[in-house]
């Protein structure tokens, strides 16, 4: 039997790089030779058990791009370069129906509920390989999922021409998250994190208002300055983050919850909600729309994933990549592996 090298996780914790049967493609699918995966925070709920939607034996790995190695589709050629959409709807709800696969109640990811890109080789739907040019390298096109996140943020949080925005959490979705905020016109945007680290690099991107969290507060500090927000993005989701963020926001402001929410045992302040006519809703993934829309920003270059894309790890050094992206906060943000040698 032909074999691939893998990096498979039988369980929590239980995750290293081991070879496993290669597959072939059934009609409507290809097989990839991937070239670039990115590691997501979110790998690490895999990884540790802690992502009650994975299901083991897994190959993780939402985030990867490759050439076309074998086609059962016609429109997709061997040698074609494509970046996988992970997110698959079932096709037949109404969220579906509508185009908004990432709410589909039986929504599923490469990477969490089927074998994702941490690997040498994997078998895809050719519906979900977006061809892109040879005159984009690879290398940045790997970073379009975490782009669709920050597109399909912005898009919720209807951010218009002279906006003014906060982010709370500068990790690599916020900082995505700032940079979209400005290409769709915002005025003035504000970013708050523990790690002053990252509020340099928010500085780097462009980004002149920053707030380091533990120092004064991002609310004590926007009152200082008279500012308040059309619209607040929450990528911690913690109560504080949530309180913070409705404290934060003008009446009639939007609040868009980014990351899943944690404890929750505190309510949300309904009342100033009503009072204030204050919206409050969330992000979660993107649609093909988002992706697609990633993917053209990136090869028009209107999107440098460079500003983010901090390290770059041969396959083989996958634990070290990983620990780098968990544990050193201060220099990391996103880490890629390159797979293809
Ligand atoms: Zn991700
Ligand atoms: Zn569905």
């Amino acid at each position: 039997m032909q074999c691939l090298k893998a990096f498979l996780c039988d369980g929590p914790e239980k995750c290293d790089i081991t070879e496993i049967p290669e597959s072939r493609p059934a009609p409507g699918e290809v097989k990839l030779k991937i070239l670039y995966a990115g590691i997501c925070g979110s790998d690490f709920g895999i990884i540790h058990g802690r992502n009650p939607f994975a299901s083991f034996p897994l190959v993780p790995g939402h985030e990867f791009c490759g050439e076309v190695i074998e086609s059962e589709a016609s429109n997709l050629d061997i040698g074609q370069r494509v970046v996988v959409m992970p997110v698959m709807g079932c096709g037949k709800c109404s969220s579906c129906r509508e185009g908004n696969v990432n709410r589909c109640p039986k929504v599923k990811l490469y990477g969490v509920h089927l074998n994702g890109g941490f690997a040498e080789k994997v078998v895809v739907k050719a519906s979900q390989a977006i061809p892109f040019p040879d005159s984009l390298d690879p290398k940045y096109a790997v970073f379009t999922e975490p782009l669709a996140v920050g597109i399909h943020c912005v898009r919720r949080g209807d951010v218009k021409v002279n906006n003014d925005v906060a982010i709370i959490g500068g990790g690599v979705i916020g900082l995505t998250i700032a940079s979209m905020a400005s290409f769709y016109g915002a005025k003035r945007v504000l970013i708050s994190d523990i790690v002053p680290q990252r509020l340099q690099k928010a500085k780097a991107l462009g980004i002149n208002l920053t707030v380091q969290e533990n120092e004064e507060g991002i609310v004590k500090f926007s009152r200082k300055l008279g500012l308040n927000f059309d619209v607040v993005f929450d990528t911690v989701g913690s109560e504080q983050s949530l309180e913070d963020s409705l404290n934060l926001l003008k009446p009639g402001g939007k609040l868009v919850l980014v990351a899943v929410p944690k404890g929750g045992k505190k309510p949300i302040g309904l009342a100033k909600l009503f009072a204030e006519e204050k919206v409050f809703t969330a992000s979660r993934t993107y649609t093909m729309e988002d992706f697609k829309k990633a993917l053209s920003l990136i090869v028009s270059g209107d999107f440098r994933p460079e500003k983010l894309i901090t390290h770059y790890f041969p396959f083989d050094k996958i634990q070290e990549a990983l620990f780098t992206a968990e544990h050193e906060k201060d220099k990391a943000l996103k880490v890629v592996l390159k797979i293809e040698n």
